[in-house]
């Protein structure tokens, strides 16, 4: 398995939760290691760029707002398949239909409101970092 990088998003509802710590730690547990972390009030501007290829979906103001609501917490996490490995602990969109176990299950409310976004590929996850960090904010491997 490749060594990758993928971004993790805790976004306003779970920071509102004041679960970081508790997220970070299966970040942690499941080999993940974080290079790079801001936590941050998300203009406008920054949630409909990132989100740019929902803008055509019903639920895109919606979301826009909700990313605006309060801080999120950002952070470049590397480990061995890293992009597959944080979304099986984030679970299912729909918390729903989230495993049980997953973040989503356990700290998000509803489809709309779901505790944390990770990058889907390997393309969007070098999109994602390079939208919100700086080469200089993401640091080489510990070891
Ligand atoms: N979303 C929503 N309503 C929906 C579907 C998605 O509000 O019916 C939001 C939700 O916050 C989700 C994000 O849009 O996390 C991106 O959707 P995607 O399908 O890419 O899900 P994800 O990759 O986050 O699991």
């Amino acid at each position: 398995m490749a060594i990758e990088r993928t971004i993790s998003i805790i976004k306003p509802d779970a920071v509102a939760k004041n679960v970081i710590g508790q997220i970070y730690a299966r970040f942690e547990a499941a080999g993940l290691t974080i290079l790079g972390a801001k936590m941050k009030q998300l203009t406008k501007a920054d949630a409909e760029g990132f989100y740019a290829v929902h803008s055509e979906r019903p639920f895109f103001n919606d979301l826009v707002s909700f990313m605006t609501s309060g801080p999120v917490m950002i952070q470049v996490l590397e480990g061995e398949d890293a992009i597959a490995k944080n979304r099986e602990l984030m679970g299912a969109t729909n918390p729903a239909e989230a495993d049980a176990g997953t973040i989503r299950a356990d700290f998000a409310q509803s489809i709309d409101e779901n505790a944390v976004h990770g990058s889907d590929s390997a393309e969007n996850a070098k999109i994602e970092i390079d939208f919100f960090f700086g080469e200089d904010e993401v640091c080489p491997r510990l070891r």
